[in-house]
């Protein structure tokens, strides 16, 4: 069967990642999460004291760049990537809420997110990849067999973030993740580099209403439409 690019874009917190990484798995693609790669940016930027009262210090981010090393390996007892900022596992320390309230103004960087997709489309050379994001079908691969552009209401979004949170033990409210959550969508939307936006041949697929289940069948059908 031929191998195609699969470019999983939209909101966050909508449950792009579950999806995508659930239909790599079990097709056998690569799974790539480039929010990771702009969190472990962001996780950089808070470790080395970037973040200054009059913004993100710019020129050293820029300076740091060529040092920043972002891999992904599979966690072998859960098959999941785990994320790895300059050899050390970060997964853990990316998904936090600090970094989530950071991150945003950093992937609006130009030079970042030239740094970014550079990496994104080396690791997608080959096909048979499924990446998730917000500018993989506009920007990162622009000619990706099959798109998907997902998104859900805020506060359906803001709830899964909660309990996903909730269940990992880490403090939350509601309240301020569904502040954050409008917060990087408006940022997301609004940038001058690649603004999260739907592709014109992207899917559209509305999950406020769907399970997990139903979301990863849907998903398996479109991809058998684009194989087949
Ligand atoms: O997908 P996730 O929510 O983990 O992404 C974190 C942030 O990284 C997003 O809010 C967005 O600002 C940025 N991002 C991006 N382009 C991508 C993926 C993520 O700008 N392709």
């Amino acid at each position: 069967m031929k191998k195609i690019t699969i470019a999983i874009d939209g909101y966050s917190s909508c449950g792009k990642s579950t999806m995508a990484k659930d239909l790599a798995r079990e097709v056998g693609y690569i799974y790539i999460d480039s929010g990771a790669m702009y969190r472990a940016v962001t996780l950089y930027c808070l470790e080395n004291e970037l973040f200054t009262p009059e913004g993100i210090n710019t020129d050293e981010l820029e300076k740091a760049m060529s040092d920043i090393q972002i891999s992904f390996q599979l966690n072998p007892d859960t098959q999941r990537p785990m994320t790895f900022l300059n050899g050390v596992n970060v997964e853990e320390r990316i998904r936090t809420m600090e970094v989530s309230s950071h991150v945003s103004p950093v992937a609006a960087l130009p030079f970042v997110r030239a740094a970014m997709v550079k990496l994104q489309q080396e690791m997608g050379k080959e096909k048979g990849i499924v990446m998730d994001g917000r500018d993989i079908g506009t920007a990162v691969f622009p000619d990706a067999e099959l798109k998907i552009f997902v998104t859900a209401s805020a506060e359906i979004r803001a709830q899964r973030r909660f309990d996903e949170l909730k269940a990992k033990g880490q403090e939350a409210s509601f309240e301020e993740i569904l502040q954050n959550v409008k917060e990087r969508d408006h940022i997301d939307q609004n940038r001058a580099v690649s603004p999260l936006r739907q592709a014109e041949d992207a899917i559209l697929l509305d999950n406020s209403h769907l399970t997990i289940e139903e979301q990863k069948q849907w998903l398996k059908e479109r991809f058998e439409e684009a194989t087949n």
